[in-house]
């Protein structure tokens, strides 16, 4: 008898903690993060501050964030993951680690080609905010019209001349998707070994470095997503002033099918114990306030059409043709491309 009442208090002491629990995970949401950027501290804040939900975050980078969620499973805390690569994006949720999301708002402001799968609804990832990877040239060393495709990069007039950052990076793996979409698997495999054969020197190092070996003469074109780009040139810094002084850039493709865009995007995991919250956050990236956010802070261009930004680097670089490729196709061409790149021996 004794013995049974205990168990019956245990379990009501069990039942009301979870109780309390359950009511701490309305109050919160865990966002696996590989978006790298200072400024969207200010994004986070706000969102808690309006919504009273706090945030707890993980910042690591996409491979990481991917590996932990895997190793997690169902045990894992994650409820909203955000990546800053479409090919990454793709991966993920072939991987099973995102699950559909049934919301209006989302299906209304973001565009389809933006979404993953067939961009339809139930997607299961959105882009959030766009960026386009464009060509950076050294202004006394090379034409504007010997750089202005991403077929020229390949074409002999620029041997010894490119740098770029490693080809199986996600940037790259995005970008070679989008051409092996347009031009087929031969094309471009020549077009890569041709990357290849104009290299300055072997692949390394992020965007940043391969604009500042532009500056410095170490080579003359080279590719790097936009915001890189955008955060040099309002730097106030003498040092990045001199490097945005000696480069000039250009939108490849603008006579063909527009520059390859990518995106940062967001999901809500596959074991999130806070669903309506990871939902209400994503909208949350999708609306007005937060769509301005990655326009003036971290000098992306908003997913969401219509949004006006103030942002004086993007309005420097101007208005450019985007190829409209879906970002689900080009995720889904990855595969092929690493096989490429290995072929072509592009590290
Ligand atoms: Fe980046």
């Amino acid at each position: 008898m004794k013995i049974t009442k205990t168990l019956r208090t245990l379990a009501a002491a069990g039942l009301a903690i979870l109780a309390l629990s359950a009511t701490a995970q309305e109050r919160e949401l865990n966002i696996y993060s590989a978006r790298h950027y200072a400024s969207d501290e200010a994004l986070y804040a706000a969102f808690t501050q309006s919504t009273g939900i706090p945030i707890r975050r993980i910042d690591a980078d996409d491979a990481a964030v991917l590996a932990r969620l895997k190793s997690e499973g169902s045990a894992s805390p994650a409820d909203v993951v955000l990546l800053v690569d479409a090919s990454r994006l793709w991966r993920a949720e072939v991987d099973g680690l995102f699950q559909p999301v049934a919301s209006k708002q989302l299906d209304a402001r973001i565009p389809a080609s933006l979404r993953g799968k067939d961009g339809g609804e139930g997607s299961q990832w959105f882009g959030f905010s766009t960026r386009a990877r464009v060509i950076v040239y050294n202004k006394a060393s090379v034409e504007r019209t010997d750089v202005d495709t991403y077929a020229k990069l390949a074409d002999p007039v620029n041997k010894g001349k490119v740098c770029t950052r490693s080809g199986s990076h996600p940037y790259n793996l995005s970008l070679f998707g989008a051409q092996l979409e347009h031009m087929g698997e031969a094309k471009t495999r020549a077009w890569l070994a041709g990357l290849v054969a104009n290299m300055a020197r072997a692949p390394k190092g992020g965007d940043t470095d391969q604009i500042r070996a532009v500056a410095s003469g170490e080579c003359q074109v080279a590719v790097t997503n936009s915001y890189y780009l955008a955060r040099l040139m309002r730097s106030t810094k003498p040092e990045d002033r001199a490097v945005v002084e000696k480069i000039a850039m250009v939108f490849p493709d603008q006579a063909d099918w527009g520059t390859h865009v990518n995106i940062a995007g967001g999901a809500v995991a596959r074991h999130a114990k806070h669903h309506a919250e990871a939902v209400r956050f994503l909208e949350y990236l999708a609306s007005d306030d937060a769509q301005r956010h990655f326009a003036d802070g971290n000098n992306e261009w908003p997913a969401v059409k219509g949004i006006r930004i103030a942002n004086p680097a993007l309005d420097a670089m101007g208005p450019f043709k985007a190829d409209t490729l879906p970002v689900s196709v080009i995720g889904m061409n990855q595969v092929k491309v690493q096989r490429l790149l290995d072929e072509v021996g592009y590290k």
